[in-house]
């Protein structure tokens, strides 16, 4: 940092809320069209439909080895639905009239690995492994990947491995499904990660590298080590642009569910989006498939912990990856373990800032609240993180900042609009591990109540 603290709070004030860890948001004055940012993006929907065939093309493979995607014909989708309940419970706790209608998009229920990751990861292992076996001429893109569950694809792929740092549910996506085709699977973990997760992927026949450090040491670690070792692909959670377009592939197949739920999405009836970030990958990837299936009617907003609001920060300061929340002093430290990233992608920030309307942070007391109310009026459990984006609703309604009235939102927009929150993972955490979370959220309630 070549400024003080102190001269980055004078030119950028919302720093000052950052460093002490409050609640904050900021609209983004410098959204564009979709037109217009395109061309930063760098990517477009021929990328998305490429990825959204190798998908289709893997589904036989997926099917045949992952039982639960059988109903859904070896296609990894979770499904959307309709919370009324926690609409009228946060429109009380945050004492704001909420029009239109809350969503939840049910990203923890995805098969295989429970979380958000089972797009961009499990993609990015399943592109290697298709790329690999062409080149070997073991297989043509005409033929049926039931195959690649034989026994001499197993083989094939046992000479190669996969690496990868992570947190945790990246770790679990791409350990399981690297190990599931033969790959050499090692998994390069922050100390941050959950003990559970490193047992079960231990149970997979992953190796798990531990860290004493945070996330971004894990990830510079596992490179480094894999450059050593021609027959090993790193994924590079950072800047990979297949997670990306794995990720992407999300908003074509949410378009196809909400017509058949007969939401429509136009200009009088927008859409907004509440997506949990952590590294920046997973939000920014569905956020460029939103966009590209629902143009300018789509707003997309992304949440991160009051701990580690790295993309809010690489945005507004406008230094991207060049910064972390840890040179401002914030340590990075988070319940939300899938948003604990103190640095930014800057591939993401860069790629997406013209294309996000706003970024807001979230308290992890807050995130165990939503989670204990989810869990009592809408039966549905989700991990801490998956919590981040519920409150969107309320700070978009709710804001004085000035972004309703740039946007020139009339009153008939909002009362017809959509809010999607997404729910980016919890179906994989232990029953002990989620009832303790509940208990947690149960009683941070009951402490509010006796205020
Ligand atoms: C990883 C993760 C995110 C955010 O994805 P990034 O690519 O790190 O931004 C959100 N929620 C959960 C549960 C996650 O595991």
């Amino acid at each position: 940092m070549t400024k003080t603290t102190e001269q980055w709070i004078n030119e950028h004030p919302l720093i000052q809320d950052m460093v002490e860890l409050k609640e904050t948001q900021w609209f983004n004055p410098g959204v564009t069209t979709l037109e217009e940012a395109l061309p930063f993006v760098g990517l477009n929907q021929d990328d998305i439909n490429d990825a959204s065939a190798r998908l289709v093309r893997f589904a036989p493979f997926i099917k045949t080895m992952f039982p639960e995607t059988e109903s859904s014909n070896g296609i990894i989708e979770s499904p959307v639905r309709a919370v009324p309940a926690m609409q009228s419970v946060i429109e009380n706790r945050y004492s704001v009239k909420l029009p239109g209608q809350l969503l939840l998009k049910l990203d923890s229920q995805l098969p295989i690995s429970g979380s958000i990751k089972a797009r961009g990861g499990i993609y990015e292992v399943l592109k290697h492994a298709e790329t690999l076996a062409i080149n070997a001429g073991l297989l043509t893109e005409q033929d049926d990947y039931a195959k690649l569950t034989t026994d001499e694809f197993r083989q094939f792929f046992s000479q190669y491995s996969v690496a990868v740092g992570s947190t945790g549910n990246l770790g679990l996506s791409i350990g399981i499904m690297s190990a599931r085709l033969g790959f050499k699977a090692s998994v390069h973990m922050s100390a941050d990660a959950r003990q559970w997760k490193k047992d079960m992927l231990r149970a997979h026949g992953v190796e798990v590298v531990e860290y004493e450090s945070d996330y971004s040491i894990a990830v510079e670690e596992g490179r480094r080590q894999a450059e050593s070792d021609p027959t090993c692909y790193f994924v590079d959670d950072e800047n990979s642009t297949n997670l990306f377009l794995g990720y992407a592939v999300a908003a074509k197949r949410l378009r196809k569910q909400l017509d058949e739920m007969e939401v429509v999405v136009d200009k009088d009836h927008p859409l907004f989006v509440y997506l949990p970030c952590g590294v920046g990958g997973g939000p920014g990837g569905v956020a460029f498939g939103l966009k590209m299936a629902f143009g300018d009617n789509v707003h997309c907003i992304f949440a991160e912990p009051t701990h580690s609001p790295c993309m809010m920060l690489g945005v507004y300061t406008g230094l991207h990856d060049e910064i972390s929340v840890q040179d401002f002093g914030i340590d990075n430290i988070t319940a939300a373990d899938g948003l604990a990233v103190g640095r930014a992608s800057g591939f993401v920030g860069k790629a997406m800032e013209r294309l996000l309307d706003g970024y807001f942070t979230v308290t992890d007391e807050e995130m165990y609240c939503l989670l204990a109310l989810m869990n009592r009026h809408e039966n549905i459990r989700l991990e801490p993180s998956a919590l981040a984006g519920v409150p969107g609703i309320a700070r978009v309604l709710s804001e004085e900042e000035g972004y309703k009235a740039r946007m020139d939102f009339s009153e008939d927009q909002l009362n017809n609009a959509i809010h999607i929150a997404w729910a980016t993972g919890g179906n994989m955490v232990p029953m002990e591990e989620m009832r303790s979370y509940i208990r947690k959220g149960r009683d941070y309630l009951a402490v509010e109540m006796a205020h």
